[in-house]
């Protein structure tokens, strides 16, 4: 996994094309993911929690199965950000 935990700031997370659903990353920070039926998407509020909870972000990312979680400046290349921080 790249990055680390302890020089990042988390300032852009989303979810990339894979997802399988298992809700591990909503159990892991339910401040920031909302796990649905049939998708995972980023809480509309979730960038109010990008500091306090960031290290329950990274952990989501370190976790999630199928590594679709992308936080900006741990595991995408700046110039693969999407524009928005909500973007899958
Ligand atoms: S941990 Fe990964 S695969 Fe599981 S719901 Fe979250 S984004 Fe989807």
């Amino acid at each position: 996994m790249a990055g680390s935990t302890e020089t990042i700031r988390v300032a852009r997370v989303w979810i990339a094309d894979g997802c399988i659903v298992c809700g591990l990353c909503e159990d892991t920070c339910p401040e920031v993911f909302d796990v649905q039926a049939d998708t995972c998407t980023i809480r509309p509020t979730a960038d109010r929690y990008f500091d306090q909870r960031q290290a329950q972000v990274i952990q989501a990312a370190q976790e999630c199965p199928v590594e679709v979680i992308r936080v900006s400046g741990f595991n995408e290349p700046s110039d693969q950000r999407p524009p928005l921080d909500r973007s899958p």
